[in-house]
């Protein structure tokens, strides 16, 4: 039915955003392996700093967000003033497709690539464009092939997800100096943290003015729940995106954990062993049972099955048992299911699991 008031052209289009399962009906505990997030918990020092701002609830929030922007500065070895921070990095690729697209503009995404760059896109009255993808990988050559004269922005997450897959910075490089220079790529970090001695893309957004970088607290930071992200570009960008930034888009307590958090390097570093250490492990788990997976280098494996008939069952039999993991057949790969790197026991059993589901349990 079409009522008198309608929305702008494209909001129709965007279909809800289906996050990852977290409840089997009729079972009070489940293992929730469906949308990447650390198996740790929050770190103890986030913790304590909301503990510690409980009575400062009825205070507006800062807006400039200086403490925290100071503090992802120091760890990463980055100029505060070119960082902005969000409600996640949902936000800021809203901001960034709010700023710089709109009607009769493009954006480009891979075939794979995570949905909230189409939703934003269609938000803001753009057209999401899809390049396909090699294998499982993305591949520069179809993107610059897709570029037209319309084209404002790229979407690439190195690490991507549901993939896992890389791309090395000599091909994210070649990337960035031959887009046209009006054409802004966005590299989204969100998985950067689990790549040793990766820097997201810092340096390239530091050598450029066509690059930014987003980031989340909610992997391997483990705060999800809190929704915090920022971003890093060239002052150009990050005075654009200020402008349409919410003054008080974060609150007190996003603030003082997520400050707290990136100041704990020792969580990051035991939380980047630990998910290499159990995904090694859980990958060859399941090439033994004949699932295989591409080499992934983020917190979670996209596990390949036969078909996607198996890979509904699958998915349905680990639910029946309280494993809950992630249907892809959204982002076109229906033949897959994406596990999260949970804790030890939590692997074991989805292995143990997909085994008897697979009728290989000895
Ligand atoms: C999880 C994820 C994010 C993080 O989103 P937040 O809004 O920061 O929670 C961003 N990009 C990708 C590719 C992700 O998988």
């Amino acid at each position: 039915m079409t009522h008198a008031i309608e929305p702008k052209p494209g909001i129709l289009q965007i279909a809800p955003y289906q996050g990852g399962a977290s409840h089997v009906p009729g079972r009070s505990e489940v293992v929730k392996l469906s949308s990447n997030e650390n198996p740790a918990g929050p770190p103890e020092s986030a913790r304590e700093a909301l503990k510690k701002v409980a009575h400062l609830l009825h205070r507006y929030p800062s807006t400039d967000h200086a403490a925290l922007r100071r503090a992802i500065a120091e760890t990463h070895g980055l100029k505060a003033g070119n960082i902005i921070c969000g409600a996640g990095s949902d936000e800021l690729i809203h901001m960034l497709c709010t700023a710089y697209t709109g009607p009769g503009t493009e954006v480009i995404h891979t075939e794979h690539g995570f949905a909230m760059y189409r939703l934003s896109a269609l938000a803001a009255g753009a057209t999401p464009v899809e390049v396909a993808e090699h294998e499982r990988k993305v591949d520069v050559d179809r993107i610059l092939e897709a570029v037209t004269f319309r084209t404002r922005l790229v979407f690439v997450a190195n690490p991507a997800n549901p993939t896992g897959t890389m791309l090395g910075s000599n091909d994210i490089g070649r990337l960035a100096a031959e887009l046209p220079e009006n054409v802004l790529l966005v590299l989204d970090g969100a998985y950067a943290e689990y790549v040793e001695g990766y820097d997201g893309g810092a340096r390239l957004v530091a050598e450029r003015e066509n690059v930014v970088m987003t980031r989340t607290f909610s992997k391997i930071y483990a705060l999800g729940g809190l929704r915090v992200g920022w971003a890093y570009g060239p002052p150009h960008v990050i005075d654009v995106l200020d402008r349409v930034r919410g003054p008080f888009n974060l609150g007190t307590p996003q603030l003082v954990a997520a400050e707290a958090a990136v100041r704990d390097r020792g969580f990051v570093d035991r939380s980047r062993a630990e998910n290499a250490r159990l995904r090694t492990w859980l990958a060859k788990a399941l090439a033994e049972i004949g699932v295989m997976s591409d080499t992934s280098t983020a917190n979670f494996v996209l596990a390949r099955f036969d078909s996607a008939d198996e890979a509904v069952a699958c998915e349905a039999y680990l639910r029946a048992d309280g494993l809950l993991v992630r249907l892809v057949a959204g982002y076109k790969l229906p033949h897959c299911l994406r596990i999260t790197v949970g804790d030890e026991p939590s692997c074991r059993r989805v292995v143990h699991a997909i085994a008897r589901f697979k009728g290989q349990d000895g």
